[in-house]
C-alpha cells in the first residue's frame, strides 16, 4: 500500500519532468493531481478530522461563510423568474455596470459597462485573456511560484510560458532584472497576480508603479490578477494596478470567489459566456451583491485570516525543519521553505507531503506543483482551531522524522 502511493507519485513526477524536458503532451503533476494524490494516501483507520491546509477554498467552513446579502440577492432574483432567458454575450448590462462601478472606486478613473465582460468565474477570464493573446511563436511572462491555471491555459493555446522570479526576501516582489532578461521580442504579456497566490504577498503602489514602467519599457501588456482584491491583513494596503494604466495597457482579471467566497457560484469578470446558464441567474444578482455587502462582513473574514497567518507564522517558528522567509500580508496562502536536509527519508516536498497525509491526515501542497521545488504553500483560510491541530500534527511529524545530531 505505502509503495502504491510513493510509486504513483513517483511515476507522476517523472511524467513532469519528462514533459518538461521533451516538451510533448504528457500530462504534468497539476494541484489537482497532487491534492488528489494526497487524499488517496490517507489512512482508512486513522479517525481524526482531516486537516485539509493544501487546497484554496475557504467555504466548508462556517466561519468563511458568505455574506446573506449575497445568498439573498441570488434567492430573490431566482425566485422572481426574471433572469432566466439568455444573456447577452457579455453579461447582463446592469451587472456589468456594477462591476465597473465597483473596481473604479479603486481607480482614479471610471470605467463603464463597456469596458467589463462577464465569465464563468476569474479562470474563464483567464483562458479568454490568453486566447486572445496567442499568436504562432509568442510568449508570456509568468512568476514563479505561479497560479497553474496560467501554464494550462498557455499550453493550450500554444503560448509560450516564461518564468520570472519573485523575490522571497523581499516579500516575494516582482525581480525586475529577471523580467528584463526573459522578455524578447516574442514577448506579448506579463501576469502579476496581487494578492499574491501562492506568495500571501502584498505589492506596494511603488512597486506596482515600477512593474507597470518595466512592462512599457518591454513592451508587453499586463494581465493584472486581482481575485483576492482587498482580502490584505498586514501594513501594505490593497492597490489596484489599473492605478497604472495611463503607463501601460492592462487586462485585469477577478472574480466574486474570493472575497464573497463563493467559488462555486463560476461569477467571475473579463468576457463572458455561459455554458451553464447559472451564470444567467446569478448575473443578475450581481448589483446587489456589489452593493448590499456590508463591510462587517469583509471585515470579519479578514479577521479570521489574519489570527490563521499569526497563528502559522508563530507556530512554525517551532518547527526547525519549515522556515516562512516572508510573512504573509494578503490572499490566503503562505510559502514556506522546507529544509528536507534536516529531515530522516523524507526526499523532497513530494515526499513531505505524501508521508505528511499518511501519517497524520494534514494535506499540504508540495511546492513543485506551484514551480518551487522544496518548498511547500499551506491554505491559511481554515477554521483556526482546525488550523492549530494541523499545525500541532505537522509539528509532530517533523519531531518524528527530525535527523538525529
Ligand atoms: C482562485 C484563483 C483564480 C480563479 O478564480 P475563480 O473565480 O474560482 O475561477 C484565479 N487566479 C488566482 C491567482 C486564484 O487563486
Amino acid at each position: 500500500m505505502e509503495n502504491n502511493g510513493r510509486m504513483l507519485w513517483r511515476y507522476n513526477k517523472e511524467e513532469k519532468h519528462e514533459e518538461i524536458d521533451s516538451g510533448d503532451k504528457k500530462k504534468p503533476l497539476t494541484v489537482r493531481t497532487a491534492l488528489g494524490l494526497l487524499l488517496e494516501n490517507i489512512d482508512p483507520n486513522d479517525e481524526r478530522t482531516l486537516v485539509p491546509m493544501g487546497h484554496g477554498d475557504p467555504s466548508p467552513f462556517q466561519c468563511f461563510r458568505t455574506a446573506a446579502t449575497a445568498e439573498d440577492a441570488v434567492v430573490a432574483t431566482l425566485r422572481s423568474a426574471t433572469s432566466n432567458c439568455y444573456a447577452t454575450t457579455y453579461g447582463l448590462p446592469p451587472a456589468r455596470k456594477a462591476v465597473a462601478d465597483y473596481i473604479s472606486k479603486d481607480l482614479p478613473y471610471k470605467l463603464s459597462a463597456d469596458d467589463i465582460h462577464l465569465t464563468a468565474g476569474c479562470k474563464q477570464a483567464i483562458q479568454l485573456a490568453i486566447t486572445s493573446l496567442a499568436t504562432p511563436g509568442s510568449n508570456i511572462l509568468l512568476p514563479k511560484p505561479t497560479f497553474a491555471m496560467y501554464d494550462a491555459a498557455a499550453a493550450y493555446t500554444g503560448l509560450k510560458v516564461q518564468q520570472y522570479d519573485l523575490l522571497p526576501e523581499r516579500g516575494w516582489e516582482v525581480d525586475i532584472d529577471s523580467v528584463e532578461a526573459l522578455a524578447d521580442s516574442n514577448t506579448v504579456a506579463i501576469v502579476v497576480i496581487n494578492p499574491g497566490n501562492p506568495s500571501g504577498s502584498v505589492y506596494t503602489r511603488q512597486h506596482l508603479q515600477k512593474v507597470a514602467e518595466t512592462a512599457r519599457k518591454l513592451g508587453l501588456l499586463v494581465i493584472a490578477d486581482e481575485v483576492y482584491e482587498h482580502i490584505t491583513f498586514g501594513t501594505n494596503p490593497f492597490v489596484r494596478m489599473g492605478e497604472f494604466a495611463s503607463i501601460v495597457p492592462m487586462l485585469t482579471v477577478g472574480s466574486l470567489s474570493k472575497r464573497w467566497l463563493v467559488p462555486g457560484w463560476r461569477l467571475g469578470w473579463l468576457v463572458t459566456t455561459d455554458p451553464t446558464g447559472f451564470l444567467q441567474k446569478s448575473q443578475a444578482a450581481v448589483p446587489q451583491i456589489l452593493q448590499n455587502t456590508k463591510q462587517e462582513f469583509f471585515s470579519k473574514c479578514i479577521d479570521v485570516l489574519r489570527l490563521d497567518a499569526d497563528i502559522i507564522y508563530e507556530k512554525l517558528k517551532e518547527i526547525p525543519c519549515i522556515t516562512c522567509p516572508s510573512k504573509p500580508e494578503g490572499s490566503m496562502f503562505i510559502m514556506v521553505k522546507l529544509n528536507v536536509f534536516m529531515l530522516d527519508g523524507i526526499l523532497d516536498d513530494a515526499d513531505f507531503c505524501l508521508k505528511l497525509a499518511k501519517q497524520e491526515k494534514v494535506i499540504l501542497l508540495p511546492g513543485s506543483t506551484v514551480g518551487m521545488e522544496n518548498w511547500l504553500r499551506i491554505t491559511c483560510a481554515l477554521d483556526p482551531s482546525v488550523l492549530e491541530e494541523g499545525l500541532d500534527r505537522i509539528k509532530a511529524f517533523c519531531q518524528r522524522n527530525a535527523k538525529a545530531h
